[in-house]
């Protein structure tokens, strides 16, 4: 068995949600949702209190979402307004730029958010954008990008964030895909040292968009750029705008924004998310999951690209009113120090992060984590992958001292925010599985070829969700059959997440990685996850990626492309000694049956390994390697496919 971690006395004591008040909450939210939800809705401001709870239909054809449906609130009241009455002098933001050796911090008090977020609505307005029309933010992680999240939830627009990181023609297709007004951007945007001329991205993707869209450009670095009669500047605009600007009273269901996934599986989809149900979920997902106190400094070090960034560094941690950070950089600039030495700095309680970061900073070494003063970390949190139990270990000891739970926190840009994750008051930490579902989630695991439900403990395939939750995807913009076909289509009557999943002897959820993803050898179905998880517990290995390949004989194959830790020299008998290493972790039948060495790979610009791709490698097939716009860096895919192992 192994080792398992119960809540310390000091962390449970602490705790909103504890081993003993968690099971009569969870069993009220899944028995009678109105009542649960009725009650807990109440954690934000209503302009019109709601009388309907929960109006929801997963039936084939007829699917259909609507919370708190007669309802009516603004979000950026919520986020902003109200804790300026009552903690109007408090830090809001924190701003950790890029160059922390050229710029200074930022704090950034609720007071002082409420005139950037007015002043920001009326420019929007004076550009013409009113309620329910779109506005795209494509902007650097800089105080500005919240702003314009909250001056466009104030009005009553529609936000859809393009990550920074994309290219113009990703950008181009995500304005005309939602028919935008106006787009934000900055003059340039600096990132690990080095800058990415937004404007002139933007520039260049406005040429295949309507002559009729605003660019509204921020002053980032001060750098020159070329300037149109579409483009107005935010910072001449600011000095004459208004400071104060009454919310706009939205129904529930008013669409908050867009969002498009990251790409990893297909074609991006632009979820939409809704006003109440999503204010209340993202709120409380970071509340309990994180167990946030008043006074707390929080951070999630995602980008506000993502839906990590939406749901806790700005919805959920404004509306609870703490402090959030926003960091505008990468974990390994300007050493690979940054991540902790922003965590002394700011002496952060909560930190909230990706594996894809955790298991590069490991590979770092030690020595970068124990130089700074780490004692006011309370948490850590993980997202976006399976964290392997080797660098969930790492994360315990090295980062959290053995004294911070861990949350494993499963979920998806289509929720809104957690599913299924400790908490940290109630749950005996398991490294490696995000374990028990939040409050109102039903996780059911469904047989993957017949979608009947397998019941009990101890058992295997897909994972589906059997109800709605306030949080959930009302639709995906614009085409709300594909939202029907992709979600409800595989299985009637369930959410079905698109990933595969174990429930085990005590209950437990783990994530075993998407269904896609899943291999079949000589009769035996294996999640890649757990393979490789194995071979990054191996001493050498910094990452490793899996997929399935044609194999004669057992049906498919396994393929494992292994990037080693830095000094590792890759030769025939470390090959040798990988394969034996998986034998003997998982059992013969997981032995890879060829390991490709690779210095890097394939990700999504949120850090996720596209495995499509990989796959594709695999099977000698790398004429049609699809959607590729969404991925960090092209270079890495021509250098697999040059070295690629299976060539005939
Ligand atoms: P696309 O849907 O476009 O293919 P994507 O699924 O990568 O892209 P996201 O919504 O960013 O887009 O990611 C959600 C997915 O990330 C989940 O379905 C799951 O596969 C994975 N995931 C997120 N958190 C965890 C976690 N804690 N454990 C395991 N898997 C996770
Ligand atoms: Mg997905």
């Amino acid at each position: 068995m192994p080792k398992t971690y119960p809540p310390s006395a000091k962390t449970a004591a602490r705790a909103h949600i504890t081993a003993e008040n968690y099971g009569p909450m969870y069993e009220q939210s899944i028995n009678d949702p109105d009542t649960f939800w009725g009650e807990h809705g109440k954690r934000v401001d209503w302009i019109k209190p709601y009388t309907k709870v929960k109006n929801t239909s997963f039936e084939p054809g007829k699917v259909d979402i609507k919370w708190f449906e007669d309802g009516t609130l603004n979000v950026s009241a919520n986020c902003v307004d109200r804790h300026v009455e009552t903690r109007g002098d408090q830090t809001a933001i924190i701003w950790e730029p890029d160059d922390p050796n050229t710029t200074e911090s930022l704090h950034i008090t609720y007071a002082e958010l409420q005139v950037h977020v007015c002043k920001m609505a009326n420019i929007l307005q004076e550009l013409g954008v009113g309620k329910g029309d779109r506005v795209v933010l494509y902007l650097p992680m800089i105080p500005e990008a919240a702003y314009a999240m909250l001056a466009c939830a104030r009005i009553g627009a529609i936000h859809s964030i393009v990550f920074a990181g994309f290219s113009a023609d990703a950008l181009g297709a995500r304005i005309n895909g939602s028919d935008a007004k106006v787009v934000v951007t900055a003059d340039h945007a600096p990132r690990g040292g080095r800058s990415t001329p937004l404007k002139s991205n933007c520039d260049a993707a406005l040429l295949h968009c309507k002559d009729s869209v605003k660019c509204l450009v921020v002053k980032r670095t001060g750098e020159q750029t070329t300037w149109t009669d579409r483009d107005y500047s935010y910072n001449d605009m600011r000095l004459e705008a208004d400071d104060y600007q009454k919310p706009e009273e939205m129904n529930a269901e008013d669409p908050l924004f867009i969002l498009y996934t990251s790409g990893s599986t297909g074609q991006p989809k632009g979820v939409v998310h809704s006003t109440g149900g999503y204010l209340v979920y993202a709120s409380m997902t970071h509340q309990y999951t994180f167990d946030y106190h008043d006074g707390d400094i929080f951070w999630c070090t995602a980008d506000v690209g993502w839906v990590t960034g939406h749901s806790y560094i700005v919805y959920g941690p404004l509306a609870n009113g703490a402090t959030t950070i926003m960091f505008e950089g990468v974990p390994t600039y300007p050493d690979a120090g940054r991540f902790w030495e922003v965590c002394a700095k700011h002496k952060v309680n909560q930190f909230y992060t990706a594996p894809t970061a955790i298991r590069a900073l490991m590979g770092a070494g030690n020595e970068w984590v124990e130089k700074h003063d780490l004692s006011d970390l309370r948490l850590l949190g993980s997202v976006g992958e399976p964290i392997n139990p080797e660098a969930w270990n790492w994360y315990n000891e090295v980062v959290g001292k053995g004294n911070c739970p861990i949350v494993d926190t499963f979920w998806q840009t289509e929720t809104g925010g957690h599913m299924i994750t400790p908490l940290p008051g109630a749950t005996t930490l398991k490294p490696g599985a995000a374990q028990t579902p939040f409050f109102g989630v039903k996780p059911v695991v469904l047989d993957p070829q017949s979608g009947v439900e397998i019941h009990g403990n101890d058992v295997e395939g897909v994972l589906c969700i059997s109800d709605s939750w306030p949080g959930q995807m009302r639709t995906v913009y614009g085409d709300h059959e594909r939202f029907e076909k992709t979600y409800f289509g595989d299985y009637a009557g369930y959410y079905f997440s698109g990933d595969g999943c174990k429930r085990d002897e005590d209950g437990d959820y783990w994530v075993t990685g998407r269904v896609d993803d899943v291999i079949n050898v000589s009769g035996h179905r294996m999640g890649t996850a757990e393979v490789e998880s194995a071979l990054v517990a191996h001493v050498a290995v910094a990452e490793a990626a899996v997929v399935g390949y044609p194999h004669d004989i057992k049906g498919q194959g396994i393929y494992a492309y292994v990037t080693l830790m830095n000094g590792q020299v890759p030769t025939p008998e470390l090959r040798k000694e990988l394969e034996t290493w998986v034998r003997a972790e998982i059992g013969p039948i997981a032995k890879p049956d060829l390991i490709q060495w690779a210095p890097g790979l394939p990700k999504t610009r949120s850090g996720k390994i596209m495995r499509r791709i990989l796959r594709k490698i695999a099977e000698d097939d790398f004429g049609s390697l699809g959607d590729t716009s969404t991925l960090a860096d092209p270079s890495v895919v021509d250098d697999l496919i040059e070295n690629r192992m299976n060539r005939n």
